[in-house]
Protein backbone atom coordinates (compact mmCIF):
# COMPACT_ATOMS: atom_id res chain seq x y z
CA UNK A 1 0.00 0.00 0.00
CA UNK A 2 1.24 3.20 -0.95
CA UNK A 3 2.34 5.80 1.63
CA UNK A 4 1.58 9.43 0.91
CA UNK A 5 2.27 13.00 2.46
CA UNK A 6 0.06 15.57 1.28
CA UNK A 7 1.83 19.28 2.70
CA UNK A 8 -1.35 21.68 2.91
CA UNK A 9 -3.57 18.54 3.44
CA UNK A 10 -5.97 20.42 5.63
CA UNK A 11 -6.49 22.99 3.34
CA UNK A 12 -9.31 23.40 0.43
CA UNK A 13 -7.49 21.47 -2.50
CA UNK A 14 -5.05 19.33 0.14
CA UNK A 15 -8.30 17.87 1.64
CA UNK A 16 -9.97 16.79 -1.54
CA UNK A 17 -6.43 14.88 -2.02
CA UNK A 18 -6.64 13.14 1.40
CA UNK A 19 -10.27 11.82 0.17
CA UNK A 20 -9.29 10.72 -3.25
CA UNK A 21 -6.11 9.23 -2.55
CA UNK A 22 -7.14 6.92 0.80
CA UNK A 23 -10.15 6.33 -1.38
CA UNK A 24 -7.18 4.58 -3.92
CA UNK A 25 -5.82 2.91 -0.91
CA UNK A 26 -3.02 5.05 -0.05
CA UNK A 27 -1.90 5.71 3.40
CA UNK A 28 -1.92 9.32 4.07
CA UNK A 29 0.20 11.67 6.02
CA UNK A 30 -1.81 14.91 6.30
CA UNK A 31 0.59 18.25 7.11
CA UNK A 32 -0.87 21.44 7.74
CA UNK A 33 0.11 24.49 9.79
CA UNK A 34 -3.44 25.51 9.71
CA UNK A 35 -2.71 29.48 9.13
CA UNK A 36 -5.31 28.98 6.26
CA UNK A 37 -6.20 25.09 6.29
CA UNK A 38 -8.55 24.07 8.89
CA UNK A 39 -8.97 20.53 10.61
CA UNK A 40 -12.50 20.73 10.13
CA UNK A 41 -11.89 19.91 6.17
CA UNK A 42 -10.84 16.52 7.66
CA UNK A 43 -12.51 15.72 10.45
CA UNK A 44 -15.00 13.78 8.35
CA UNK A 45 -12.27 11.21 7.95
CA UNK A 46 -12.58 8.25 10.26
CA UNK A 47 -10.04 5.63 8.06
CA UNK A 48 -7.42 4.04 10.48
CA UNK A 49 -4.71 5.11 7.49
CA UNK A 50 -5.03 8.29 8.57
CA UNK A 51 -2.60 11.02 10.37
CA UNK A 52 -2.13 14.54 10.14
CA UNK A 53 0.56 15.80 11.80
CA UNK A 54 -0.02 19.72 12.52
CA UNK A 55 3.83 21.27 11.07
CA UNK A 56 4.83 24.42 9.53
CA UNK A 57 7.04 23.13 6.37
CA UNK A 58 9.25 25.67 6.12
CA UNK A 59 11.04 23.72 9.19
CA UNK A 60 12.89 20.96 8.83
CA UNK A 61 10.26 17.84 8.29
CA UNK A 62 10.76 14.18 10.05
CA UNK A 63 8.55 11.62 8.96
CA UNK A 64 9.53 7.45 10.55
CA UNK A 65 9.11 5.13 7.77
CA UNK A 66 8.75 5.20 4.07
CA UNK A 67 6.92 7.32 1.68
CA UNK A 68 6.45 6.91 -1.86
CA UNK A 69 4.80 10.36 -2.59
CA UNK A 70 4.71 13.63 -1.52
CA UNK A 71 2.36 16.30 -2.90
CA UNK A 72 3.84 19.58 -2.00
CA UNK A 73 0.25 21.93 -1.64
CA UNK A 74 0.88 24.20 1.60
CA UNK A 75 0.95 27.73 0.55
CA UNK A 76 -1.50 30.82 1.17
CA UNK A 77 -3.44 30.85 -2.18
CA UNK A 78 -6.13 33.47 -2.25
CA UNK A 79 -4.88 36.99 -3.04
CA UNK A 80 -6.49 38.20 0.02
CA UNK A 81 -3.81 35.45 1.71
CA UNK A 82 -1.00 35.75 0.27
CA UNK A 83 -1.26 40.10 0.61
CA UNK A 84 -1.73 38.94 4.27
CA UNK A 85 1.03 36.81 4.76
CA UNK A 86 3.68 37.79 2.05
CA UNK A 87 6.77 36.31 4.11
CA UNK A 88 4.80 33.25 5.00
CA UNK A 89 3.70 32.42 0.69
CA UNK A 90 7.52 33.79 0.12
CA UNK A 91 8.75 30.84 2.75
CA UNK A 92 6.84 28.17 2.17
CA UNK A 93 7.04 27.76 -1.73
CA UNK A 94 10.83 28.43 -1.42
CA UNK A 95 12.07 27.10 2.07
CA UNK A 96 8.94 24.55 2.38
CA UNK A 97 9.29 23.38 -1.26
CA UNK A 98 13.24 22.71 -0.39
CA UNK A 99 12.25 20.99 2.62
CA UNK A 100 9.62 18.48 1.21
CA UNK A 101 12.11 18.18 -1.91
CA UNK A 102 14.57 16.89 0.69
CA UNK A 103 12.37 14.59 2.34
CA UNK A 104 11.21 13.01 -1.10
CA UNK A 105 15.02 12.67 -2.20
CA UNK A 106 15.70 11.32 1.31
CA UNK A 107 12.68 9.09 0.85
CA UNK A 108 13.06 7.84 -2.46
CA UNK A 109 9.33 9.28 -3.16
CA UNK A 110 7.73 10.61 -6.04
CA UNK A 111 6.89 14.67 -5.69
CA UNK A 112 4.65 16.47 -6.84
CA UNK A 113 4.17 20.22 -6.91
CA UNK A 114 1.27 22.77 -6.56
CA UNK A 115 2.20 25.58 -9.01
CA UNK A 116 -0.21 27.89 -10.06
CA UNK A 117 -1.56 29.61 -13.56
CA UNK A 118 0.16 32.76 -11.93
CA UNK A 119 3.25 32.08 -13.02
CA UNK A 120 2.09 33.22 -15.94
CA UNK A 121 1.19 36.47 -14.51
CA UNK A 122 -0.54 38.53 -17.03
CA UNK A 123 -0.17 36.56 -20.20
CA UNK A 124 0.21 38.04 -23.21
CA UNK A 125 0.31 34.46 -24.53
CA UNK A 126 -3.85 33.06 -24.80
CA UNK A 127 -5.09 30.50 -24.48
CA UNK A 128 -1.59 29.74 -22.02
CA UNK A 129 0.28 27.09 -23.57
CA UNK A 130 3.43 25.42 -20.98
CA UNK A 131 5.68 26.30 -23.26
CA UNK A 132 5.12 30.38 -22.24
CA UNK A 133 7.23 31.87 -19.54
CA UNK A 134 4.82 34.75 -18.40
CA UNK A 135 4.85 38.03 -17.92
CA UNK A 136 5.02 38.96 -13.69
CA UNK A 137 5.99 41.91 -11.86
CA UNK A 138 8.14 40.88 -9.47
CA UNK A 139 7.44 43.47 -7.16
CA UNK A 140 4.23 44.42 -7.44
CA UNK A 141 1.61 42.73 -4.46
CA UNK A 142 0.95 39.47 -6.33
CA UNK A 143 4.67 38.69 -7.01
CA UNK A 144 5.06 37.26 -3.50
CA UNK A 145 3.17 34.28 -4.64
CA UNK A 146 3.88 34.53 -8.32
CA UNK A 147 7.44 34.58 -7.56
CA UNK A 148 7.47 31.61 -4.61
CA UNK A 149 6.07 29.47 -7.40
CA UNK A 150 8.22 30.31 -10.02
CA UNK A 151 11.19 29.57 -7.28
CA UNK A 152 9.86 26.29 -6.62
CA UNK A 153 9.30 25.35 -9.73
CA UNK A 154 12.70 26.16 -10.61
CA UNK A 155 14.30 24.12 -7.50
CA UNK A 156 11.99 21.11 -7.97
CA UNK A 157 13.00 21.09 -11.64
CA UNK A 158 17.09 20.91 -9.86
CA UNK A 159 16.22 18.19 -7.80
CA UNK A 160 14.95 16.29 -10.29
CA UNK A 161 17.55 17.22 -13.17
CA UNK A 162 20.76 17.01 -10.78
CA UNK A 163 19.16 14.37 -7.72
CA UNK A 164 17.60 12.22 -9.89
CA UNK A 165 14.14 12.75 -8.04
CA UNK A 166 11.08 12.20 -9.83
CA UNK A 167 9.32 14.88 -9.89
CA UNK A 168 5.98 16.43 -11.39
CA UNK A 169 4.53 20.45 -11.65
CA UNK A 170 1.16 20.35 -11.76
CA UNK A 171 0.23 24.17 -12.99
CA UNK A 172 -3.45 24.74 -11.21
CA UNK A 173 -5.98 27.34 -12.64
CA UNK A 174 -9.00 28.85 -11.03
CA UNK A 175 -10.86 25.74 -9.36
CA UNK A 176 -13.73 26.19 -6.90
CA UNK A 177 -15.62 23.83 -5.15
CA UNK A 178 -16.73 22.65 -1.34
CA UNK A 179 -14.74 23.75 1.55
CA UNK A 180 -13.46 26.92 -0.26
CA UNK A 181 -13.03 29.24 2.47
CA UNK A 182 -15.98 31.75 2.63
CA UNK A 183 -13.95 34.74 3.80
CA UNK A 184 -11.18 33.72 1.39
CA UNK A 185 -11.54 36.77 -1.19
CA UNK A 186 -11.69 35.34 -3.99
CA UNK A 187 -14.76 35.50 -6.88
CA UNK A 188 -16.59 32.47 -6.35
CA UNK A 189 -16.63 32.62 -3.14
CA UNK A 190 -17.45 36.36 -2.51
CA UNK A 191 -19.93 36.10 -4.79
CA UNK A 192 -21.75 33.10 -3.64
CA UNK A 193 -21.30 34.38 0.00
CA UNK A 194 -23.12 37.82 -0.96
CA UNK A 195 -25.81 36.03 -3.15
CA UNK A 196 -26.66 34.18 -0.34
CA UNK A 197 -26.34 36.99 2.33
CA UNK A 198 -28.37 39.19 0.23
CA UNK A 199 -25.63 41.59 -0.51
CA UNK A 200 -23.80 43.49 -2.57
CA UNK A 201 -22.18 41.23 -5.55
CA UNK A 202 -18.47 43.29 -5.47
CA UNK A 203 -17.23 43.26 -9.21
CA UNK A 204 -13.67 44.64 -9.36
CA UNK A 205 -12.82 46.51 -12.55
CA UNK A 206 -15.52 46.37 -15.49
CA UNK A 207 -15.74 42.69 -14.53
CA UNK A 208 -14.43 42.34 -18.66
CA UNK A 209 -11.23 40.60 -17.48
CA UNK A 210 -11.66 36.45 -17.76
CA UNK A 211 -11.18 33.02 -15.41
CA UNK A 212 -11.70 29.70 -16.42
CA UNK A 213 -12.69 27.37 -13.31
CA UNK A 214 -12.27 24.23 -12.57
CA UNK A 215 -14.49 22.00 -10.21
CA UNK A 216 -12.43 20.41 -7.85
CA UNK A 217 -13.22 16.76 -8.04
CA UNK A 218 -11.78 17.52 -12.08
CA UNK A 219 -8.59 19.32 -11.26
CA UNK A 220 -8.03 15.94 -8.00
CA UNK A 221 -8.25 13.25 -10.72
CA UNK A 222 -5.80 15.15 -13.39
CA UNK A 223 -3.43 15.57 -10.42
CA UNK A 224 -3.67 11.99 -9.52
CA UNK A 225 -3.42 10.85 -13.07
CA UNK A 226 -0.13 13.39 -13.32
CA UNK A 227 1.36 11.88 -10.44
CA UNK A 228 1.00 8.38 -11.87
CA UNK A 229 2.51 9.43 -14.82
CA UNK A 230 6.29 9.66 -16.41
CA UNK A 231 6.18 13.00 -17.15
CA UNK A 232 8.45 15.41 -15.66
CA UNK A 233 7.42 18.87 -17.16
CA UNK A 234 5.37 21.35 -15.88
CA UNK A 235 1.55 20.40 -17.10
CA UNK A 236 -1.18 22.95 -16.72
CA UNK A 237 -4.30 21.50 -14.87
CA UNK A 238 -7.93 23.40 -15.13
CA UNK A 239 -10.97 23.86 -17.19
CA UNK A 240 -10.65 25.82 -20.59
CA UNK A 241 -14.16 27.23 -20.33
CA UNK A 242 -13.37 30.97 -19.97
CA UNK A 243 -15.63 33.78 -18.79
CA UNK A 244 -15.55 37.20 -17.94
CA UNK A 245 -15.97 37.90 -14.07
CA UNK A 246 -19.36 39.57 -15.06
CA UNK A 247 -21.02 36.54 -16.53
CA UNK A 248 -19.51 35.03 -13.29
CA UNK A 249 -21.70 37.04 -11.16
CA UNK A 250 -24.52 37.30 -13.48
CA UNK A 251 -24.53 33.48 -13.02
CA UNK A 252 -24.23 32.80 -9.65
CA UNK A 253 -27.45 35.64 -9.38
CA UNK A 254 -29.29 33.35 -11.55
CA UNK A 255 -28.58 30.17 -9.36
CA UNK A 256 -28.57 31.25 -6.24
CA UNK A 257 -31.79 33.07 -7.18
CA UNK A 258 -30.61 36.42 -5.13
CA UNK A 259 -31.92 39.74 -5.72
CA UNK A 260 -28.52 40.95 -4.99
CA UNK A 261 -27.18 43.92 -6.77
CA UNK A 262 -23.74 43.97 -8.73
CA UNK A 263 -21.53 47.01 -7.96
CA UNK A 264 -18.08 47.81 -8.81
CA UNK A 265 -15.08 48.46 -6.96
CA UNK A 266 -11.65 49.12 -8.18
CA UNK A 267 -9.10 46.23 -10.00
CA UNK A 268 -6.84 44.98 -7.98
CA UNK A 269 -2.86 45.65 -9.20
CA UNK A 270 -1.90 43.66 -11.43
CA UNK A 271 -4.56 41.49 -11.67
CA UNK A 272 -4.65 39.62 -15.06
CA UNK A 273 -6.60 40.26 -17.64
CA UNK A 274 -7.49 36.92 -19.15
CA UNK A 275 -6.49 33.61 -18.57
CA UNK A 276 -7.48 30.21 -20.02
CA UNK A 277 -5.37 26.68 -19.72
CA UNK A 278 -4.81 25.09 -22.82
CA UNK A 279 -5.17 21.84 -22.11
CA UNK A 280 -3.89 19.90 -24.99
CA UNK A 281 -0.87 18.56 -22.98
CA UNK A 282 -2.84 17.01 -20.01
CA UNK A 283 -5.25 15.47 -22.61
CA UNK A 284 -2.29 13.95 -24.92
CA UNK A 285 -0.64 12.80 -22.01
CA UNK A 286 -2.92 11.91 -19.15
CA UNK A 287 -6.08 11.21 -21.11
CA UNK A 288 -7.80 13.62 -18.74
CA UNK A 289 -9.81 16.59 -19.33
CA UNK A 290 -12.42 18.14 -17.25
CA UNK A 291 -15.77 16.56 -16.90
CA UNK A 292 -17.94 18.52 -14.23
CA UNK A 293 -20.31 21.55 -16.03
CA UNK A 294 -20.46 24.77 -14.52
CA UNK A 295 -24.06 24.42 -13.34
CA UNK A 296 -23.05 21.20 -11.71
CA UNK A 297 -20.31 22.20 -10.42
CA UNK A 298 -21.80 25.71 -9.01
CA UNK A 299 -24.88 23.30 -7.74
CA UNK A 300 -22.67 21.20 -5.30
CA UNK A 301 -20.53 24.27 -4.36
CA UNK A 302 -24.07 26.34 -3.64
CA UNK A 303 -25.26 23.53 -1.49
CA UNK A 304 -21.93 23.73 0.75
CA UNK A 305 -22.26 27.48 1.50
CA UNK A 306 -25.52 27.16 1.98
CA UNK A 307 -24.92 24.53 4.82
CA UNK A 308 -21.77 26.54 6.18
CA UNK A 309 -24.16 29.88 6.74
CA UNK A 310 -26.65 27.46 7.82
CA UNK A 311 -29.34 28.58 5.61
N1 LIG B 1 -12.92 39.50 -8.26
C1 LIG B 1 -14.03 40.34 -8.25
N2 LIG B 1 -14.74 40.47 -7.09
C2 LIG B 1 -14.42 39.80 -5.96
C3 LIG B 1 -13.31 38.94 -5.97
C4 LIG B 1 -12.58 38.81 -7.14
O1 LIG B 1 -14.36 40.96 -9.27
O2 LIG B 1 -15.15 40.00 -4.95
C5 LIG B 1 -12.16 39.36 -9.50
C6 LIG B 1 -10.66 39.55 -9.36
O3 LIG B 1 -10.30 40.91 -9.47
C7 LIG B 1 -10.15 38.73 -10.53
C8 LIG B 1 -11.17 37.60 -10.65
O4 LIG B 1 -12.32 38.03 -9.95
O5 LIG B 1 -10.16 39.48 -11.72
C9 LIG B 1 -10.71 36.29 -10.05
O6 LIG B 1 -10.22 36.58 -8.78
P1 LIG B 1 -9.77 35.46 -7.75
O7 LIG B 1 -9.35 36.19 -6.51
O8 LIG B 1 -10.85 34.47 -7.63
O9 LIG B 1 -8.55 34.72 -8.40
P2 LIG B 1 -7.30 35.16 -9.30
O10 LIG B 1 -7.58 34.48 -10.58
O11 LIG B 1 -7.25 36.66 -9.47
O12 LIG B 1 -6.15 34.63 -8.57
Amino acid sequence: MPRTLITGGAGFLGSHLCDYLLDKGHEVICMDNLITGNTKNIAHIKNQKFEFIHHDVTNYIVIDGPLDYILHFASPASPIDYLELPIQTLKVGSLGTHKALGLAKAKGATFLLASTSEVYGDPQVHPQKEEYWGNVNPVGPRGVYDEAKRFAEAITMAYHRYHGVNTKIVRIFNTYGPRMRLEDGRAIPNFLRQALKGEDITVYGDGSQTRSFCFCSDLVEGICRLLMSDENDPTNIGNPRELTILEMAEKILKETGSSSKIIYEDLPKDDPKIRQPDITKAKAVLKWEPVVSLDDGLTETIKYFKETLSL
